[in-house]
């Protein structure tokens, strides 16, 4: 029976013209820090492993240094779609802005080009999506619980569940019943998660309960030796969670160090069952808690409470994501799909898990500025290759354009990876040598507008508003605690730096 049916499944691959044109399933996570995946290792690789994530990293390759354009999630997204920067896709930020639909992206290049497309899960880009033959997307930045997503037909359907979960199932379902199995397809499933505020699936509760996971040696990040504009920001875990939104505590808040404003929006959209069931598992931990602050809770010891409740949320929201990803690994393998199906894993920018004492993202520091990006490609890309070369988000577009046989519009500014993959992971000789970068400042975080460059050792950007130059030598300083620009000994370097810095801007055309 096996081997009839796998010579049914050859037979029908013979039929199909596009055979040749891989499939390409773009699994995409919002906020996923490098961090959080154990193939990339760092601090929670033994404690809270991502296997299904790594199973591509291991099966294909994974990209240590790989970067997004802007930091922030509709940007990021923007880049994606365009492989362009976000001064030329104009999506500069997510204030009052919507996505330009009418602009060529890959999807529409890809649409054209005969394959199907469609995406599935969050979007965040205000427009409805363009160059898509299906789509089914979060309405913003959507809920966790019970998750309400846009139709094609304008109407909005909800679904009972974790949102992580309904994602994995709906592009499941798109793969096994609702594409034209005569075309090569681009899927793009897209989650919520582990996006603020961190509310886990049901089951992954009790998930790293009683463990005490560790802490980032700058957790108590002073700002010394670094422009002011750091301390200015509003996302520190000492100072900026909200009670109920981000701690999940119950009521209002009982002690000033805390936020106020927000409540908890996930919570008040739980049937009477889903809330009795949170409130089981929440609640003995948080009676705790409120009696300790009770009875007095210093500083230091407050800020650790604060930073075990979230890296364990956003940990248990990561583990959802994770197994939604081996579930979908599974169905390709079932479905006989893995043999032409490139499948890419990647998070919109990268995510402060306590480092410099943040949670959020915007700022060009490595945390924030890398982005996850692995790639299984079954006889192109090796597996188990770890490459460095130097890639960007605005590369994505031109690599699915030349994946699909589309010739790349000279008006794109990533370059595709295709020489990179073919080439075990490493860079040709004219591959780019530095990467620029861009935030434009806003209101909320009060993250100061800056743009920059990095060649991968050095990195170097500007803060208009305060005419500051900030340096780092990520070889010395990994952890970016020391800007070098005023350093007399690095002055040379300054100079080079600044020299990139403008042809840099030049060369992408920055206004
Ligand atoms: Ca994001």
């Amino acid at each position: 029976m096996k081997l009839r049916l796998a010579t049914l499944l050859l037979v029908s691959a013979l039929n199909t013209p596009a055979a040749d044109r891989p499939n390409i399933i773009f699994l995409f996570s919002d906020d996923h820090a490098l961090q959080a995946i154990s193939a990339y290792g760092g601090r929670f690789k033994d404690i809270a492993p991502t296997p299904n994530i790594d199973r591509l990293a291991r099966e294909g390759a994974i990209f240590e240094r790989s970067y997004c354009a802007n930091s922030i999630c509709g940007p990021s997204r923007a880049s994606v779609l365009t492989g362009k920067h976000s001064h030329i896709n104009g999506y500069i930020d997510n204030t009052n802005r919507e996505f330009d639909g009418s602009q060529p992206t890959f999807p529409k290049y890809l649409q054209k080009a005969g394959y199907q497309t469609a995406v599935i899960g969050k979007w965040h880009l205000v427009s409805k999506p363009t160059g898509f033959d299906h789509w089914e997307i979060l309405p913003g930045q959507g809920s966790y619980v019970n998750p309400d997503f846009i139709q094609m037909d304008g109407s909005t359907k909800r679904f009972e569940g974790h949102v992580s979960d309904i994602i994995t199932d709906k592009s499941i379902d798109w793969l096994k019943n609702r594409r034209d199995k005569d075309k090569p397809f681009v899927l793009m499933s897209q989650h919520k998660a582990p996006h603020r505020s961190w509310m886990p699936a049901p089951r992954h509760y009790k998930l790293f309960d009683g463990m005490d996971l560790p802490e980032p040696e700058t957790l108590f990040d002073d700002y010394a030796n670094r422009s002011d504009a750091l301390k200015k920001q509003k996302m520190s875990i000492a100072n900026d969670f909200q009670w109920a939104h981000d701690m999940l505590l119950p009521g209002k808040p009982v002690d000033p160090r805390f936020e106020t404003q927000l409540k908890n929006g996930e919570s008040m959209r739980m049937t009477p069952q889903q809330k009795a069931e949170f409130d089981a598992a929440y609640g003995p931990e948080n009676e705790q808690f409120i009696a300790d602050l009770a009875a007095g809770m210093d500083y230091e010891t407050l800020t650790r409470w604060k930073y075990q409740r979230y890296i364990r949320n956003y940990l248990r929201c990561v583990r959802a994501v994770d197994e939604g990803i081996g579930r979908l690994l599974d169905y390709l393998d079932e479905s006989g799909l893995v043999e032409n199906t490139i499948v890419i894993y990647a998070s919109d920018q990268g995510f402060y898990l306590g480092e410099h004492g943040w949670y959020d993202k915007r700022w060009m520091f490595e945390e924030s500025f890398t982005m996850p990006f692995l790639i299984r490609w079954p006889g192109v890309v090796k597996a188990g290759i770890r490459s460095k070369a130097l890639i960007q988000n605005i590369d994505y577009a031109p690599t699915f354009l030349e994946v699909a046989g589309v010739p790349v519009p000279d008006d794109i500014q990533g370059r595709s990876l295709l020489p990179v993959l073919k080439n075990d992971g490493i860079a040709p000789a004219d591959w780019r040598k530095a990467l620029y970068y861009f935030y434009s400042g806003e209101p909320t975080h009060r993250v100061a507008a800056h743009d920059g460059v990095s060649t991968g050792r050095h990195k170097l950007f500007y803060l208009p508003d305060t005419r500051e130059w900030q340096l780092f030598d990520l070889e010395k300083d990994p952890q970016e605690m020391r800007s070098i620009h005023d350093d007399p000994a690095s002055a040379g370097l300054l100079e080079e730096m600044k020299t990139l810095y403008r042809e840099m801007r030049a060369h992408y055309k920055v206004p």
